[in-house]
């Protein structure tokens, strides 16, 4: 290994996490920062290769694409689930500059307060809804200006809806009128409500960490970004983390970090390269023929995710929804819209409406989210190979989806390969608690139908879901998928079953930390993108040595 090949921090996978990791840890041009991705650069203009795919990426409909495009995309497949109807269910991933924040459906959500408070009252000090809010706030650029909850001037565009259709205003009266509170932020004082989603779009483009965070500092000459690396394992000197090994163009290479390895790579690869460095359950790693250079029996475990119910609507003909601007002259008016004032369907992210509710009135929060949109797809389709297909009628989607779910599963290598996939056991609806949520999801789903406000728009009023509790768990079971929200398999904490300390530094090594969605010890109540940054920034000042006040 040449001193060329040295470097202080060594940042795995440029997803969300990693390319604020490799923002902040380079701005002092004393570090010199390595960041490997094992997908490509996602500049349509630097990747010819892949032009169409990284088109799709920055045009925020083209989520619609990217959700099953393997040039960015890892599609990882899950093991038989039996909770989810003995199914098989595609899990996209984003591989490529920016991760599953250039393929991800752009909603601004952080969560309940009370998510944060969970985890510090667990044993992870510094992670109270107090400690974290700094980090949200400086990573932020809030269109509507800046508030108590709020930032201005931060790397990440937050922006509010462009074009409201009247049919996704409508469903937000009807959640209005079955007793939902009316809200007008849902990520600052209080999560209960419904409103306008806020989106990670800026002037109409997607907003990734990859343009938000990497491209801005990719001339810095002590960063260096190297793709279409994919990281092997971590290499060791004793129990110091000293360097990773990787593949890049059919060849093995190595790079030396002085300082730290950190893995960013999600909650499927980051468990994957601990336990072919050495580091997971004795056993597993024992039969795939790999030295347990340190013993840690959580690594892969505790996955979580939301599971969302696919419920949609028949509406009237005459009706115009997305599945109606995405055709013939209608779709010819939406790409000039576009091209002249990034405007229009090409602007929009995948929904427009959100609510938070609770599955039992006696609960303290609310335990449920509808994603609502005057929108519908071909579910088969969309559950077997996670293609996006509209359907040819007009529909509108209002899906419940449990928010802080009981169920576990887990992650682990089935093989010693790098690059081969690792198995996937979401475990869905598995705890009774998640079951009664999802038949709850559904009632309050058939609440918001049955309202006034919507009634004009529908073809002909009721749902598929039966009415006895057995029929709604059933209805559950076949009709849900994935919310693309796994986290939380190496997990924070200070137990025997936490993987990472809370400076997110694997316990039992050195030199050696996890920075992404995978140190959750439970899921946050909401979508996880700004969570996982929010966690990175706030990696980036432990490992700088900077103190908390630094944010503020
Ligand atoms: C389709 C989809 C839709 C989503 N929609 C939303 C949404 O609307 N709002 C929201 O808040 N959240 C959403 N999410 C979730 C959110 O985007 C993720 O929680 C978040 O991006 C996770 O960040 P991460 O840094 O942990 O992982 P990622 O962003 O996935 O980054 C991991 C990176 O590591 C790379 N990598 C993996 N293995 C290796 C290896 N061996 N070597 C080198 N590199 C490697 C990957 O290619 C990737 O770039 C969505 C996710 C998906 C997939």
């Amino acid at each position: 290994m040449s001193e060329a090949d040295s470097y202080d921090y060594i940042i795995v996978g440029a997803g969300s996490a990693g390319c604020v990791l490799a923002n902040r840890l380079s701005a002092d041009p004393r570090n010199r920062v390595l960041l490997l991705e094992a997908g490509g650069d996602d500049r349509p203009l630097h990747n010819l290769g892949q032009f169409w795919s990284n088109l799709m990426i920055h045009t925020p409909i083209g989520f619609g694409k990217t959700l099953n495009d393997p040039k960015v995309n890892w599609l990882y497949e899950t093991e038989i689930d039996e909770g989810s109807g003995g199914r098989k269910h595609k899990w996209p991933k984003g591989k490529v500059l920016g991760g599953s924040s250039s393929i991800n459906g752009l909603l601004y959500i952080r969560g309940q307060a009370a998510d944060y408070d969970g985890w510090r009252q667990s044993g992870c000090e510094g992670w109270s809804y107090d400690d974290v809010l700094p980090y949200f706030r400086r990573s932020e650029h809030q269109e509507r200006g800046a508030d108590t909850w709020h930032g201005t001037g931060g790397p990440l565009n937050v922006s509010d809806i462009t074009e409201r259709n009247p049919i996704s205003a409508a469903l937000l009266d009807a959640a209005v009128q079955a007793g939902i509170p009316r809200s007008d932020d849902i990520n600052g004082a209080e999560q209960e409500g419904v409103t306008w989603f806020q989106f990670s779009i800026k002037g109409g483009k997607r907003h990734s960490t990859a343009v938000a965070y990497l491209h801005p500092v990719m001339s810095r000459p002590n960063l260096t970004v190297a793709t279409e690396a994919h990281t092997a394992r971590v290499l060791f000197d004793g129990k110091r983390a000293v360097g990773i090994a990787f593949l890049q163009h059919g060849r093995m290479r190595t790079a030396k970090a002085r300082r730290e390895v950190i893995l960013a790579a999600g909650a499927v690869a980051s468990p994957q390269i601990l336990e072919l460095s050495g580091i997971g359950r004795g056993d597993i790693l024992q039969k795939h023929g790999i030295a347990v250079l340190h013993e840690l029996k959580g690594v892969g475990e505790n996955l979580q995710d939301h599971y969302m119910i696919g419920c949609q609507w028949r509406l009237k003909p005459d009706c115009v929804t997305v599945n109606e601007l995405s055709r013939g002259p209608r779709l010819i008016r939406e790409i000039l819209k576009y091209g002249f004032a990034r405007k229009g369907l090409l602007s929009f992210a995948v929904a427009h409406v959100v609510a938070f509710c609770r599955s039992r009135m006696e609960l303290a929060h609310p335990d449920l989210q509808f994603h609502m949109m005057a929108a519908s797809m071909d579910l088969e389709a969309l559950g077997r190979t996670q293609a996006l297909v509209l359907e040819k009628e007009p529909g509108l989607t209002c899906t419940p989806c449990q928010i802080r779910p009981e169920s576990r599963g887990t992650v682990h290598i089935k093989s010693p390969e790098a690059t081969a996939y690792p198995a996937i056991v979401p475990n869905y609806l598995a705890d009774p608690i998640d079951q009664d949520a999802a038949i709850a999801g559904l009632k309050w789903a058939r609440k918001i139908m049955s309202q006034p406000a919507i009634a004009p728009y529908l073809a002909a009023p009721g749902d598929p879901f039966g009415d006895t509790d057995e029929s709604m768990l059933a209805y559950s079971r076949l009709a849900g998928a994935t919310l693309y929200h796994a986290v939380g398999t190496c997990r924070m904490g200070r137990d025997p079953m936490a993987v990472v300390d809370p400076q997110l530094r694997v316990h039992g090594v050195e030199g050696l930390r996890v920075v992404d969605a995978s140190i959750m010890p439970r899921i946050c109540s909401g979508n996880t993108n700004a969570p996982t940054i929010m966690i990175a920034e706030k990696a980036s000042d432990m490992i700088l040595g900077k103190s908390a006040a630094a944010a503020a």
